[in-house]
């Protein structure tokens, strides 16, 4: 039976280690503070908000929710955007995706200040993670797989890791954040040619494809660490799935990431993370 590592107490560690920086911040006359612009009412968005903001709470970060009618348009979007860059009271801004139509996503993230960009929208951030270097901040969801394998004692230094999935949100700068770690990382995607034998040579598999069963028997192998990011809903089964065939799989291998209650549970505690230390790098 392989070991769950499970989100929950990765979640609680970071939000725990946030506590001291967050009182540092309040003695400096400063309250951590999170800005949400939400356009329309969707479910998936509104679930997010309230993790968030129940998230931040917990951590003593401050959120303003900027909600927009879904049918505003895009003069109304940039300016709320402006009104974050210019608040000097806002550390970090959270704009849930994706925009309705015919919103111009790409202009309203590249509108943001990179300063705070806590969760990868604009190039700059990206270029930061492309990098390895401290502009702007990583995307929530990949660095929870960091902090993720990190919680659970996974060596990462000469590691083999095969990620599939090769997104701009999780594949590819889960990929960077790994080889930054001195990792030897694999990138994998959907024409790439026998899968399941690159998978199954890996000692870390982390898969971000939106499939459900993308990873099964025949991709892994004894004492792997496999790290589900998918989130789907099977409609067979009435309930959330990853992409990993969870139930073949986790007999065989040595750990893997329950969903839902993995990786998508600690996303929330690291935007939290990068609230504190957006502010701590706009006070100095
Ligand atoms: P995208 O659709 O943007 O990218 C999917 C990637 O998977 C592509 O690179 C695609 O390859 C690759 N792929 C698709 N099918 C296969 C296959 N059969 N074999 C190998 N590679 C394949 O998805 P995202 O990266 O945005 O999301 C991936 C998953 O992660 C989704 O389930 C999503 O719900 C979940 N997610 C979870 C989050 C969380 O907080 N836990 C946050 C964000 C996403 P190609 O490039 O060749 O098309």
């Amino acid at each position: 039976m392989a070991r769950l590592l499970r989100g929950a107490p990765v979640a609680e560690a970071l939000t725990g280690q946030l506590a001291a920086r967050v009182e540092g911040l309040r003695h400096r006359g400063a309250t951590p503070t999170l800005a949400i612009v939400r356009v329309g009412a969707r479910a998936a968005d509104l679930s997010y908000e309230r993790g968030a903001t129940k998230r931040c709470a917990a951590a003593g970060i401050a959120v303003r929710g900027l909600a927009l009618p879904a049918d505003c348009d895009q003069g109304e979007l940039m300016a709320v955007i402006e009104r974050v860059n210019a608040d000097d009271a806002i550390h970090g801004c959270l704009l849930l995706r994706p925009l309705p139509d015919p919103l111009d996503e790409s202009a309203a993230c590249a509108a943001l200040s990179p300063a705070k960009d806590v969760d990868c929208i604009t190039g700059e951030s990206l270029f930061g993670v492309f990098a390895n270097r401290p502009v702007g901040f990583p995307p929530c969801t990949a660095e929870a797989c960091v902090q993720l394998l990190d919680h659970y004692g996974h060596e990462l230094t000469g590691a083999s890791v095969v990620v599939v999935g090769r997104s701009l949100v999780v594949g590819r700068p889960v990929s960077m954040m790994l080889q930054a770690r001195d990792a030897t990382v694999t990138m994998c995607h959907a024409r790439t040619r026998d899968l399941a034998v690159v998978c199954r040579a890996a000692e870390i598999v982390v898969v971000a494809t939106g499939h459900p069963g993308t990873v099964g028997t025949d991709a892994v192998a004894p004492h792997q660490t496999i790290v589900d990011v998918g989130i789907n809903w099977d409609d067979g089964l009435g309930r959330l799935c990853g992409d990993v065939a969870f139930d073949e799989v986790e007999p065989i291998v040595g750990a893997i990431t329950p969903v839902p209650g993995g990786v998508g549970s600690i996303t929330t505690a690291v935007l939290a993370k990068h609230v504190v230390e957006a502010a701590e790098r706009a006070i100095g």
